[in-house]
């Protein structure tokens, strides 16, 4: 009896060859626009000490509250899977000593894994993959509008039409204080009628009560003052530059004060871009100002500025505009052989072409000629090079092309003049 199969875990989802030319796509049009704007890639582990997350995403938000992969390994340090970009890129940024070099700092990382212990659903994931940027050193909100030009530049290029941009701006740590009192003294007149949970959060982090998806909730926080009536001197002309280079660019925006971004280290500019076609997942791509990140992972007193973008939910606002991404041919030339002689003569030929850069391919199972043939024909071959006893004698090869059916004899040396694909 054949043994009881293994599953996939719950959340997470496997990309297969037949779909991974998709991801490549997106990446390569990543990898393009990063390298024209001074980016460069940052790697970093897939799990660092928890306290890393506690410190850097903030224990009022959803992440460190509810879904973080958090174990004790065998040396009984505890561990979390990384459930955002930026915290590790902070930490290695700064264990790296990269404050002391040039400024600013641009990076970006791509198809990161990331775990969030959510209720699995279309575009809700317990593992998903994140492109993300972010610029160390730069407080100038020309840098803002550069980072969110970046994110809508890749949706153009992948085609995508139906975006919306919505930026807010939350203040800094001078003009935040001062609100989150007029904000929890309007929301203590409403106590009763919020959730449980906001009536938690109105305490530790009112701003957070702005994001709350309970209709009561969001019936409350329509008339509740909003942090950008309430900013400071330099985060209002922050925000005001913003608009300005937003403008220079040609970029359409909506300014939503209801936005507040899940993760507890934002200041000033945050950003949403949200696709109306994928359901309430809509959100592709998020992101923010953390001016305060650095100092609180214990680096230097350090602007930083950056976006995290779904890949997952990238293809499926892609799928649901109906965009067809180019799938690049399996193999081009197939060496169909008959006989054992004739088997190594495709081997060493079969490596001659791939040297060319020709994408070929050969029989590894043994197949009849017909079969060989078929398989060919499945993986789309353009050209089947036959190689059989006659042809082993007259150092010949017959090359069809598969699309006519015309076939011509050629001599092996001259195979390459023919394949002009
Ligand atoms: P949401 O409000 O949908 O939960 P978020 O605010 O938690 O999103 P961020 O922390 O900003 O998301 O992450 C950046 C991007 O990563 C999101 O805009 C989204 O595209 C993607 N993302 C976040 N969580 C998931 C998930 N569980 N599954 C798939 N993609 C996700
Ligand atoms: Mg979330």
């Amino acid at each position: 009896m054949a043994e009881r199969s293994v599953k996939a875990p719950k959340g997470t989802k496997d990309v297969l060859p037949q779909d991974s030319y998709k991801w490549q796509y997106v990446e390569d049009i990543a990898r393009r626009l990063t390298a024209l704007a001074g980016y460069r890639e940052i790697r970093t582990p897939v799990f660092e000490h928890t306290e890393l997350f506690l410190r850097g995403v903030g224990d009022t938000t959803d992440i460190v509250q509810k879904e973080m992969y958090t174990f004790k390994d065998k040396g009984d340090r505890s561990i979390t899977l990384k459930p955002e970009g930026t915290a590790g890129v902070v930490r290695a940024f700064i264990e790296g000593g990269l404050p002391s070099s040039a400024q600013p700092t641009k990076m970006y990382y791509l198809s990161t894994p990331v775990f969030r212990y959510e209720k699995p659903q279309s575009g809700r994931l317990r593992e998903h993959h994140q492109f993300g940027i972010e610029v160390f050193g730069a407080a100038d909100a020309s840098v803002d509008a550069e980072v969110i030009n970046l994110a809508l530049t890749l949706f153009q290029t992948a085609g995508l039409k139906q975006l919306r941009l919505n930026i807010n701006s939350i203040g800094c740590d001078k003009c935040r204080p001062q609100y989150n009192d007029t904000l929890k003294a309007y929301l203590k007149e409403h106590e009763g009628e919020l959730c449980e949970m906001c009536r938690d959060r109105m305490e530790r982090n009112p701003l957070r009560v702005l994001d709350c998806k309970v209709e009561s909730c969001q019936k409350i926080v329509a008339a509740a003052p909003k942090m950008i009536d309430h900013l400071c001197e330099e985060c209002a002309v922050h925000f005001e530059d913003l608009k300005k280079y937003l403008g220079a660019l040609g970029i359409d925006y909506a300014i939503n004060p209801l936005i507040v971004r899940g993760l507890d280290y934002y200041t000033k500019t945050v950003f949403e871009i949200i696709s109306d076609n994928i359901g309430s997942q809509g959100t592709v791509c998020g992101g923010g100002r953390y001016d305060k990140l650095l100092k609180q992972i214990g680096g230097p007193d350090m602007p930083g500025i950056g976006f995290g973008m779904g890949i997952e939910r990238l293809l499926l606002v892609m799928q649901s505009e109906g965009i067809e991404i180019p799938q690049p041919s399996i193999t081009d030339v197939f060496v169909c052989t008959h006989g054992e002689p004739a088997r190594f003569k495709a081997i060493e030929l079969t490596r001659e072409l791939r040297e060319s850069g020709i994408k070929t391919d050969m029989d590894h199972c043994a197949r009849s000629v017909k079969a060989q043939f078929k398989y060919a024909d499945k993986i789309g071959a353009k050209t089947v090079i036959v190689i059989g006893e006659e042809e082993m004698e007259k150092g010949t090869v017959v090359l069809k092309t598969m699309e006519t059916g015309e076939e011509r004899v050629v001599r092996q040396e001259e195979i390459k003049l023919f394949l002009q694909l």
